[in-house]
């Protein structure tokens, strides 16, 4: 099989995780999730007392040293340890969705990550998702894919998300905290999530996951073939 890089770009609640999974299943490579390492970071930040806050985060910056983050693959699932411990689900939260925008925008966790984010993509056939993929991390993917929904879908998406990991949180608050978070990632001044200019864009304001997956799928496919990669 030929070395793939798919890039998933678009804001939280798009689809980007549940359609990646799928569309790695189907291409049999593997899916990586990097808003988790950001998550890992936000979890770091919270334990040594940080609030959550753009400029208050900052100091996380002198603790990036005592941080050491392992992406394992378990059953094919993405494992994230945080100095030797997996924190599982403990990254989902909506707080822990603050904390990672907040670090994010903190250009030193940035350039932490991009060594590791690099590195997987590099030794594997990979559909990653984020919010710089294609612009940053994988400039040169095979195929970009920017991803996007209305804020009410991906809002009804997160509260379904959140309360089958028990973690229930009202549709009003996913909808405020995804505007602002979106707002926050739009508008940072390091690798803000925008789409790279050769991107597809992605419509998955629809229901049907199935058909979504279809048709994605078949996106990339036919983007692959473009690169002469046919898989
Ligand atoms: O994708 P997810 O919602 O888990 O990402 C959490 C946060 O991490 C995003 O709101 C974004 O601020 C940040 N992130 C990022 N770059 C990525 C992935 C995530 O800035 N590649």
């Amino acid at each position: 099989m030929p070395h793939i890089q798919i890039a998933i770009d678009g804001p939280s609640g798009a689809g980007k995780s549940s359609l990646s999974k799928a569309v790695a299943h189907a291409l049999g490579i593997i899916y990586v999730d990097t808003g988790a390492l950001y998550r890992t970071v936000g979890y770091y930040a919270r334990e040594i007392g940080l609030p959550a806050a753009k400029a208050e985060i900052i100091p996380i910056v002198d603790h990036l040293h005592e941080i050491t983050i392992e992406v394992k693959y378990e059953n094919g699932v993405q494992c994230v340890y945080l100095n030797g411990e997996n924190l599982g689900d403990r990254i989902r939260s909506s707080d822990m969705s603050m904390y990672a925008s907040a670090v994010s925008t903190v250009p030193e966790v940035r350039a932490f990550l991009l060594d590791t984010q690099k590195d997987i993509a590099a030794k594997n056939s990979v559909i990653m998702d984020g919010r710089d993929i294609g612009t940053v991390i994988l400039p040169d993917a095979d195929v970009k894919i920017f991803l996007t929904a209305s804020p009410e879908a991906r809002a009804r998406r997160r509260v379904q998300e959140l309360a089958e990991k028990g973690m229930p949180d009202t549709y009003e608050n996913v909808l405020a905290d995804m505007l602002r978070r979106d707002e926050q990632d739009r508008n940072r001044d390091v690798a803000p999530a925008i789409a790279a200019p050769d991107a597809v864009h992605f419509d998955n304001s629809y229901d049907g996951f199935d058909e979504a997956v279809e048709a994605l799928t078949a996106v990339i496919r036919e983007g692959l073939a473009k690169k002469g990669k046919e898989i």
